[in-house]
């Protein structure tokens, strides 16, 4: 098995993302005693997507979902923090106060080895001077640092590691969010000798009949044909700084992406080359992470999150 990775560290924008993941009846909310059947997320999801609810792809995430957790929790290096004190964005029916999302539990680099270079750095903005800070528990008590001890405690021990870490080796190793769960992922991979491919652009796929049988792969200027056994794996990150595609599913409004500017749509253009159909409507949409603009002084802009 292979991943091929055209940048030169693996993430993308998961790496950069809070890494949070909407998965009611998850494994973490069961075991904590959160047991709902499926009608509430359902009613959930009918009420926040309106006309653009699809039973199906609902009823894909609500079954299957929590079956992936499962799956990662048991066979991968990949475990969770739950997100039981979190609730659901709004408060229409079917909403729940908290046991439907999870995220990466936080990890420690140091078991990537020389694999840890391999890995897209958090987002700046994320971060202080490059310490990220995980959403819940961590988070709660740096906001609590100046009120209360333990807390104070908490942040004192986060920061005195944050300095060991980068005097030793450069960069925070106490990965959280996003790039926990990426860093999780790279291990799982590795251990299980998967081979992981930096710097290697996939720029069309190969179709045998109905079958897409493997893909040509650009790896330092050499032109490859990876021929696949099982399968090929699409997983280029949608098309958040593909204008074109862009202005077909946002006609309505400009759309900014705080995902890595190299994620260019390739993943549909290659589709769209062995037949597939693109479907730019909002349902269907990829094209992640909106962000604002924000005017700054002498007349540019900023992205902000
Ligand atoms: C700051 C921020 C916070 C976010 N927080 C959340 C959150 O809490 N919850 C949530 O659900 N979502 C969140 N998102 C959105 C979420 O991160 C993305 O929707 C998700 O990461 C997309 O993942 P993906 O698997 O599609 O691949 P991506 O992470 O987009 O990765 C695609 C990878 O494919 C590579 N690639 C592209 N083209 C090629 C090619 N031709 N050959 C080889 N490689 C290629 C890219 O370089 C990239 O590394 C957030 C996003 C941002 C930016």
């Amino acid at each position: 098995m292979i991943v091929c990775e055209k940048e030169d560290v693996f993430g993308g924008p998961t790496a950069w993302s809070s890494g949070w993941t909407w998965i009611p009846r998850n494994p973490p909310a069961k075991r904590a005693g959160i047991v709902e059947d499926a009608d509430a997320p359902h009613t959930y999801l009918k009420n926040e997507l309106g006309a653009h609810y699809d039973a199906a792809k609902a009823d894909a995430l609500i079954e299957h979902g929590p079956r992936m957790v499962e799956f990662f929790e048991r066979h991968t290096a990949l475990c969770f923090i739950d997100g039981n004190r979190i609730p659901d964005f709004h408060t229409t029916q079917g909403a729940a106060t908290g046991g439907r999302s999870v995220c990466a539990m936080p990890f420690d680099g140091r078991e990537l080895g020389a694999l840890i270079g391999k890995l897209r750095p958090p987002l700046e903005e994320m971060t202080i001077k490059g310490m990220a800070i995980a959403s819940g528990q961590d988070l709660a008590h740096f906001l609590n640092a100046t009120r209360n001890a333990r807390s104070a405690w908490h942040v004192t021990k986060r920061f005195a590691a944050f300095a060991w870490h980068a005097l030793r080796h450069g960069r925070s190793m106490h990965l959280v969010n996003g790039n926990a769960l990426v860093a999780r992922l790279l291990k799982s991979a590795a251990d299980r000798g998967v081979q992981l491919k930096t710097g290697a652009k996939a720029v069309a796929l190969i179709r045998d009949g109905k079958r897409v049988s493997g893909a040509r792969v650009e790896i330092d200027g050499v032109m490859y044909t990876i021929e696949a056994r099982r399968g090929v794996v699409l997983a280029c990150g949608g098309y958040p700084h593909d204008p074109k595609r862009q202005a077909q599913t946002f006609a309505y409004t400009p759309h900014w992406s705080a995902a890595p500017k190299t994620n260019t749509g390739d993943g549909t253009g290659m589709g769209e080359a062995v037949g597939a159909r693109f479907d730019g409507t909002l349902e269907a949409a990829a094209a992640w992470a909106p962000v604002s603009l924000v005017p700054e002084a002498g007349g540019t802009s900023r992205l902000r999150i």
